[in-house]
C-alpha cells in the first residue's frame, strides 16, 4: 500500500492557501445534498458539525454522553496554545510551529504543524467572537502564561477550566444548528461499526445506550472526533468514559493505526493512593509556572517538607535543564520524576512523588495573586488528598494523559479509507512523539473549525454517491456483526467482572508500555495479553440485558477493543528500536539519560494495517522530510 500523505510543496508559509485554492468547492446550493456524520462533540467533533452545518451541509452527530457538551474535552484545564504574541516577548507563527516540530522529536509532518500554527491565529479570534471569557490583564489583552517546552507565554486560558469554556463555545455553535434543523443530534448512541461501500466509508452502526437498540446510519462521509485512547492503561486523568471503540474499529474496517505506541505521560498528576483507585487527577501544567518541582537532596529522607532546609533540597528540573527549568516539556519532567523516584528519593508514604512547591510564588506574589490564578486546581488538590497546598507542597507523579498516536490521515485530514475523516485526539496527525501542553485544544479546534470544513468538500465535490439502502450487504453485515460481539459478551456468563479484566490489562501496560519500556518487557506483554483476552471472551461477567442501559456491556465492548489495541502499542513500540518523545525505550539513551532517537533508520509513522484477528498487522512507513526544522538532539539545557 502506497500512503499518500498529501503534503504540499513549496514554501511553507504559503502551503495551506495554495493547497486550498486547489481544492474543489461545493456549490453553496449543493451542500444541502450530502449528509455528513460526524461522531464525537468534543472540541473537535463539536466545532467540526457546527461549522459544516453552518456552511449548509445536513449533519448527523453523534456522542455517547447524555449531552454533547459533556465530552471530555470539558475537563481540560490549562489553556491553548496561539502565537498572538501579546507579551511581545519573541513569539510568531513561526517558533510555535518550531518548538511544535522540536517538542515532538522530529516525529511529526512539517507541514501539518505550519498550519496548526498559523490557525492558532484564528482559532482565539473565533473563540472571542463566541463570547469564551478569556482571562484578561488590566490592559484589556488576553492573558497568557507558559506551558511546558515554550521560552514564550502563550497560552490562553481561563482559569483552570478552558477546555469546559471552549467546549461550552463550540456547543453553544452546534446548539444553534441543532435549533435551526441543520444538524440531527444523538446523544446516549455509541458507534460500534463503520460501514463501507465499495471502499467509501458510508456509514456508521450505532447502539442507542439507553433502550439498546441497534441503528444504522447512511451519509456520504463519516468524521470521526472520537477523542483518545489513554484509558487503555486503566488508570489516566482521561473521563472514565473515554476509549477507543470507534477509531479501533475503523481500524478493523481498513483505516490504518499511526504510532500507536506514542503515548504522553503527564509529570503533574496526583499520585496513586491504592489498589481500588479507578482513576487519576491531573493537577494542570499551568501550575509549572509558578511551583516549583523538587526532592530531598538524600535518599530515604522522611522528614516533611517544611522540615527540609533550603540546602537540602534538589529542584532537579531547574538545575539540569536551567533555561527551561521546571517547564521542560512533559516527557522530560515525567522521566526526571521517574528517576529520582527510582533512586529512592520520592517523598510521600509509597515514595512515588516529588513535591510541586508554591512556597516561594506566595511569598512573592502573595496568596490573592495564586488562588486568582490556581484556586479551583488547589480546592480540587485539597478535596482528593486532604492537604491544603497554600501550606505544604503538593505530591505529584507522573501518570497516562493523552495519546499523541490514532488513526492515520493524510493533509486533509482523511484516513485511508476514501470519505472517512479523523480528527482533534482520534487521529496521530501534528504531535509527533510528544506533545506540548496546551496544543491539544488548538490541535482539536483548527481541525474542526478550519482545516476539514475546507478539506472535505473536495472530496464531496470529487465523488458520486449512489444511495445506499437499509438492505445493502456491507449493511447487514455490518450490523450483524456488532450483534454477534453484543451477544458473545452477555453470553459468556463468566466469573470476573470487566473492570477486573481492564485492571489487570493496564498493570501489564503500565509496567511493560508506559513510561519506560524495553525490548524485554514489551516481549513478555506480548506473551501475556492475547491468553489475557481469551480468558476475557470466556469467563467476563456482564449482567443484564442488551435491550436496556447497560453500562457493563458498554464496557466490555470498550475493554474487548482496548485488548486488541495493547497489543498493537506494544508490537510499534518493540518495532521502534529508539527512543523519541514519550516513547523511551531504555536501550537507547543519551549519556545524560535523554531519548535518543534513530534518524537513519525511524524518521517515519508507523502505520498499521489490520489484518484479521490474530494475525500479524502490516506496517507501512511514510518517511519524514525536514526541511525547516532540522532533527538535532533535542536540548531544553
Ligand atoms: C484532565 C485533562 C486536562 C487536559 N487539559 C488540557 C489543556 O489544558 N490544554 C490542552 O490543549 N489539552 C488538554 N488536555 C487534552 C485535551 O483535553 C484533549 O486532547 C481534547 O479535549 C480531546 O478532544 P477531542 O474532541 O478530540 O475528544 P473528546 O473531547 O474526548 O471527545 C470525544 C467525543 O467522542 C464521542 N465518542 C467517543 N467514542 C464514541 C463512540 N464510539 N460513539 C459515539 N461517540 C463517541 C464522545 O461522546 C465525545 O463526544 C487535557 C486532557 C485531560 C485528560
Amino acid at each position: 500500500m502506497q500512503l499518500d500523505s498529501k503534503s504540499p510543496t513549496g514554501p511553507i508559509e504559503k502551503r495551506w492557501e495554495d493547497h486550498r485554492f486547489h481544492l474543489k468547492l461545493v456549490n453553496p446550493a449543493n451542500k444541502r445534498k450530502y449528509t455528513i456524520l460526524v461522531v464525537g462533540t468534543g472540541l473537535a467533533g463539536g466545532s467540526a458539525a457546527a461549522t459544516l452545518a453552518e456552511l449548509g451541509y445536513k449533519v448527523k452527530c453523534f456522542c455517547f454522553q447524555d449531552s454533547p457538551r459533556r465530552a471530555h474535552s470539558i475537563a481540560a484545564q490549562g489553556g491553548i496554545n496561539a502565537a498572538k504574541n501579546y507579551h511581545n516577548d519573541g513569539d510568531s507563527v513561526y517558533r510555535l510551529f518550531y518548538d511544535t516540530v522540536k517538542g515532538g522529536d522530529f516525529r511529526s509532518r512539517e507541514s501539518n504543524v505550519y498550519r496548526l500554527a498559523a490557525l492558532s491565529l484564528n482559532i482565539i479570534d473565533q473563540c472571542v467572537a463566541q463570547g469564551v471569557p478569556f482571562a484578561r490583564e488590566y490592559s484589556g489583552y488576553l492573558d497568557n502564561r507558559s506551558f511546558g517546552g515554550a521560552q514564550v507565554s502563550r497560552t490562553f486560558y481561563a482559569r483552570g477550566q478552558t477546555g469546559q469554556q471552549l467546549l461550552l463555545g463550540a456547543y453553544q455553535a452546534l446548539e444553534r444548528q441543532i435549533g435551526a434543523g441543520a444538524v440531527e443530534m444523538f446523544p446516549r448512541t455509541e458507534m460500534l461499526d463503520l460501514i463501507v461501500v465499495d471502499g467509501k466509508a458510508r456509514g456508521i452502526v450505532t447502539r442507542n445506550l439507553l433502550t439498546g437498540k441497534m441503528e444504522s446510519h447512511m451519509g456520504d462521509a463519516v468524521v470521526l472526533g472520537t477523542g483518545g485512547y489513554g484509558n487503555v492503561f486503566y488508570l489516566s486523568t482521561n473521563a472514565k468514559g473515554c476509549n477507543a471503540t470507534a477509531i479501533w474499529r475503523a481500524h478493523k474496517r481498513g483505516a490504518l493505526f499511526a504510532n500507536p505506541c506514542f503515548t504522553q505521560i503527564h509529570p503533574t498528576c496526583i499520585p496513586v493512593s491504592g489498589d481500588y483507585q479507578s482513576k487519576l487527577t491531573l493537577m494542570s501544567e499551568s501550575l509549572r509556572n509558578d511551583g516549583r518541582v523538587w526532592v530531598p537532596l538524600k535518599k530515604g529522607d522522611k522528614r516533611t517538607a517544611s522540615q527540609i532546609p533550603e540546602a537540602e533540597r534538589d529542584y532537579f528540573l531547574e538545575r539540569k535543564y536551567p533555561s527551561f527549568g521546571n517547564l521542560v516539556p512533559r516527557d522530560v519532567a515525567s522521566r526526571n520524576a521517574k528517576q529520582v523516584c527510582d533512586e529512592g528519593r520520592g517523598v510521600g508514604e509509597t515514595g512515588l512523588a516529588v513535591y510541586l512547591d508554591f512556597r516561594d510564588a506566595i511569598q512573592r506574589l502573595g496568596k490573592h495573586v495564586i488562588k486568582e490564578r490556581y484556586g479551583n486546581l488547589f480546592d480540587m488538590y485539597q478535596r482528593i488528598t486532604g492537604e491544603d497546598p497554600y501550606q505544604e507542597p503538593m505530591r505529584i507523579y507522573p501518570a497516562i494523559h493523552y495519546t499523541m498516536g490514532g488513526l492515520w490521515v493524510d493533509y486533509n485530514l482523511m484516513s485511508n479509507i476514501p470519505g472517512l475523516y479523523v480528527i482533534g485526539e482520534a487521529n496521530f496527525s501534528d504531535h509527533g512523539a510528544n506533545r506540548l501542553g496546551a496544543s491539544a485544544l488548538m490541535q482539536g479546534l483548527a481541525d474542526g473549525y478550519f482545516v476539514l470544513p475546507n478539506t472535505i468538500g473536495d472530496y464531496l465535490a470529487s465523488n458520486k454517491f449512489e444511495k445506499v439502502a437499509a438492505s445493502h450487504a456491507a449493511v447487514r453485515e455490518a450490523e450483524s456483526h456488532v450483534t454477534a460481539i453484543t451477544r458473545k459478551l452477555l453470553e459468556a456468563k463468566g466469573t470476573r467482572s470487566v473492570d477486573s479484566y481492564h485492571r489487570e490489562l493496564g498493570k501489564i501496560m503500565w509496567e511493560r508500555c508506559g513510561m519506560a519500556r524495553n525490548a524485554a518487557g514489551l516481549k513478555q506483554a506480548l506473551a501475556e495479553i492475547p491468553p489475557l483476552r481469551e480468558q476475557f471472551w470466556r469467563d467476563v461477567k456482564v449482567l443484564g440485558s442488551g435491550e436496556e442501559l447497560n453500562q457493563s456491556l458498554e464496557k466490555a465492548g470498550r475493554v474487548a477493543d482496548f485488548f486488541e489495541l495493547a497489543e498493537l502499542m506494544c508490537l510499534d513500540a518493540l518495532e521502534r528500536n529508539e527512543s523519541c518523545g514519550g516513547h523511551f525505550r531504555e536501550e537507547y539513551q543519551t549519556p545524560e539519560g535523554e531519548a535518543a532517537r534513530d534518524d537513519a533508520h525511524y524518521s517515519y509513522a508507523a502505520a498499521w494495517e489490520f489484518r484479521g484477528a490474530g494475525q500479524t498487522p502490516v506496517l507501512h512507513k511514510e518517511p519524514l522530510t525536514f526541511e525547516y526544522v532540522h532533527p538535532a538532539q533535542r536540548s531544553y539545557k
